[in-house]
């Protein structure tokens, strides 16, 4: 096999697209694709079997998958969509609570034969849902692709969204910043078509984002539909050993330098992060504003 080097985190920028069609040519061989291992996670309520796919086409800086998602020829296993479906329903089979499949790992539209081959597979199955996690690079690159998998009446899309700028996008994934609105397009298209579709972001994580950015992501989202902002699945990075081993590599800073001194023993286990956008849709009886009318009523104003 040619050794075509893959970028990492601190490289020259790239465009995810051309990087899309190299890790393609490593992880799929006809329709089958490489993958790391089969299991489950406790996510989506009753749990969801998993399938880990290899290869993506960002780097982002607080990747779990880092270590895989740089050095594809670690695995060596490739699966055809139908040992995948069989993986993933043995797993279901062993979980009865267990209702949908996803995979995760790496971008699992890479290898387009592949994932619409597996889907097909789902439809005519008793499986509830298969959820596509995105980047939505792909997606927003090629509209013909969002069509593909909307022939799927089990599928719903889940889109995540890296950063609110695209020097942010570019500094936080590696990506060029031409290739910034590729997400948007796609959930643009998708609310268009009416799809069964989400959009997540790690726009709770002051680490990854501060207030300005998260402002200009919001903005660009309610430019689509005001409605994406209050749905939207905003998100915190857990940092595992091996992201927090990437983060160290490339010296992104995540400490936390306003933590009170008298808390900053429990840095490791204390998390700040910003409210969440959809609670602007929330009310509440707020203590300090009745105080306030109590007073204002006393006083006859
Ligand atoms: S898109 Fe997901 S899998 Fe790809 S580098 Fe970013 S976090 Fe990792």
């Amino acid at each position: 096999m040619e050794n075509i080097k893959m970028p990492c985190a601190t490289d020259k920028l790239f465009d995810p697209i051309e990087l899309s069609e190299k890790t393609e040519s490593i992880v799929i061989k006809g329709n089958k694709r490489k993958y790391l291992r089969f299991g489950t996670t406790p996510d989506y309520g009753t749990g969801i079997a998993t399938g880990y796919a290899m290869g993506c086409n960002l780097r982002c800086v607080f990747c779990w998958a880092n270590e895989t998602r740089d050095n594809l020829d670690l695995v060596k296993g490739f699966y055809s969509p139908a040992e995948v479906f069989e993986k993933l329903s043995e797993i279901i089979d062993r979980n009865p609570r267990i209702d949908k499949m996803r995979l995760s790992n790496g971008e699992p539209t890479i290898g387009r034969e592949h994932l619409l081959e597996l889907l097909d597979m789902v439809e005519g199955s008793v499986i509830k849902m298969f959820v596509v996690e995105t980047n939505g690079i792909l997606l927003g690159n090629d509209e013909s692709y969002i069509k593909d998998l909307l022939k799927f009446k089990k599928v719903s899309i889940r889109i995540s969204i890296k950063a609110g700028t695209p020097e942010e996008y570019s500094r936080k994934t590696g990506a060029i910043p031409e290739s910034f609105m590729l997400p948007f397009q796609a959930i643009r298209r998708l609310h268009e078509y009416k799809a069964n579709y989400g959009v997540s972001a790690m726009s709770l994580d002051p680490r990854f984002m501060d207030p300005l950015e998260r402002i200009s992501l919001i903005t660009r989202l309610g430019e689509i539909d005001p409605s994406i902002v209050l749905k939207m699945q905003e998100e915190v990075t857990y940092l595992l050993p091996v992201s927090q081993r990437l983060l160290k590599r490339i010296g992104w800073e995540t400490n936390y330098e306003n933590l009170p001194f008298f808390l900053r023993g429990l840095k490791k286990y204390l998390q700040i992060t910003y409210n969440p956008i959809s609670t602007l849709s929330q009310r509440r009886i707020s203590i300090k504003q009745t105080l306030r009318n109590f007073k204002h009523l006393r006083h006859g104003i």
